[in-house]
């Protein structure tokens, strides 16, 4: 998801210009959460795989 297309309800700006703190509180809050999910989400789901591949493997290896 982007912020340019986002319209400030405090200045009616474009979020992505930044012109007020909203807009700069807005743009920060999108761009952290960024197009994927957050690191600690990522690295939950990698320890998440890695459990299963190890308990697979002894169920199986
Ligand atoms: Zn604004």
């Amino acid at each position: 998801m982007s912020c340019e297309h986002l319209v400030c309800a405090n200045c009616s700006g474009p979020v992505v210009e930044g012109r007020c703190p909203t807009c700069r509180a807005a743009r920060a809050e999108v761009h952290r959460h960024g197009p994927s999910v957050p690191p600690a989400l990522v690295l939950a789901g990698l320890v998440a795989l890695l459990f299963v591949a190890l308990l697979l493997q002894r169920l199986y290896g």
